[in-house]
């Protein structure tokens, strides 16, 4: 029979993820499968949980990754959060805002939004001004917004809830591994991302983390959690302790890909990740000025690793990044919402955040174009 596996291409990922997989993550996944309760494999899981902390500067005990898609991480926090009732406060300026909403309300609680124009921050003086108005107990907000490439004011929204009795949900999906994320000095009480945007994964793990002021709101609540697989106090039991009780089978060899991409992106340092993000970045924006391109957000508050370009007058969306794909072998993400069909999104996360890609990819385009 034919094996449809023989015909996977080396696509260079370079769109809002899955993003490039580094070839020592594909080595590390095909290790040989352990028990979920083998004592070798809980030394990798306490190790991926000390290498999360340092990533994402927290000493918080509750730091783990989720199975499951960044999504996962995201119903994750807001079902273990969230009680039918509770005030949650949403920023939204793209696509992922609209997603914790949706989740939200589903959980029944009372959800009030601040909306900013797509491909513009949040503004501090809104957020200042409602919080003023109201109290709540979750403010939630996206530090990268990937649907548009703005870089949201993280540590100025934590610095504004401090000493408000508002927990404050930030989404690092896409800024985790890519650029700074301080979940202690921010005052994040609840922080969730993915393993296939900046770590260079594939997709199925979700890292979390919760501050001691989260999983004391955790306890304190009234209801069960409705979720029996995200249930964070069950998960926790599996992560942490000297007797790990089963509560679902760990996807062991995405443990393994974790864990090699937390150890390389120590080995190169924060720094020097970062740096390379900044100078791909800059390089890309260059080559796209020259090539007559505009970019959609405001150089302030661009992210890195996600720029989302104005597609010229007279191409064609689809079939532009067709021909990326089919004849360069390159991936790019179409615009979403408000923005499908104006613009393009240009990823450069983590393995692909190189250079070399960016000169391929501007090649590819002078072609296209
Ligand atoms: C990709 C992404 C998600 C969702 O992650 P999935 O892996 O698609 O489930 C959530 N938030 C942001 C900001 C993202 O970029």
């Amino acid at each position: 029979m034919k094996n449809l596996l023989d015909g996977i291409e080396d696509v260079l990922l370079m769109g809002p993820g899955p993003s490039y997989v580094h070839p020592e993550v594909y080595r590390a996944m095909s290790r040989s499968t352990l028990g979920y309760m083998d004592s070798y494999f809980i030394r990798i899981m306490d190790e991926i949980k000390t290498l999360l902390q340092r990533l994402m500067n927290t000493s918080n005990e509750r730091t783990l990754a989720v199975s499951g898609t960044g999504m996962a991480g995201m119903e994750t926090c807001l079902v273990n959060l969230l009680e039918p009732g509770d005030d949650i406060l949403i920023l939204i300026n793209g696509v992922f805002g609209l997603r914790m909403r949706e989740i939200a309300t589903r959980l029944g609680a009372k959800v009030d939004v601040l909306e900013f124009e797509w491909g513009t921050p949040v503004r501090l003086e809104a957020v200042a001004a409602k919080l003023n108005e109201k109290s709540y107990k979750l403010v939630a907000m996206v530090h990268a917004e990937t649907s548009t490439g703005v870089h949201n004011p993280a540590g100025e929204i934590g610095a504004l809830l401090k000493g408000s009795s508002a927990l404050y949900l930030l989404d690092a999906v896409t800024s985790l591994g890519g650029i700074e994320v301080d979940v202690d000095g921010w005052g994040v009480d609840a922080l969730y991302s993915g393993s296939q945007k900046c770590l260079s994964c594939p997709p199925g793990l979700s890292p979390v983390s919760f501050s001691q002021t989260a999983v004391k709101a955790i306890a304190a609540r009234k209801t069960k959690v409705p979720s029996f697989y995200l249930d964070i106090d069950l998960i926790g039991k599996y992560w942490g302790g000297d007797k790990r009780s089963y509560h679902h089978t760990a996807p062991i060899n995405m443990f393994y890909g974790l864990y090699q991409a937390l150890l390389l992106f120590m080995e190169e340092g924060k720094e020097a990740v970062f740096a390379r993000h900044q100078s791909g970045h800059r390089k890309l924006v260059d080559g796209l000025e020259g090539l007559g391109m505009e970019l959609l957000v405001e150089e302030s508050t661009r992210l890195p690793m996600l720029n989302a370009v104005k597609i010229p007058e007279g191409v064609e969306d689809a079939a532009g990044r067709s021909t990326l794909r089919s004849k360069h072998k390159i991936e790019i993400g179409a615009g979403l919402g408000p923005l499908a069909g104006k613009i393009w999104r240009i990823g450069l996360m983590g393995y692909a955040a190189r250079e070399e890609n960016v000169d391929r990819l501007l090649t590819a385009l002078r072609d296209v174009l």
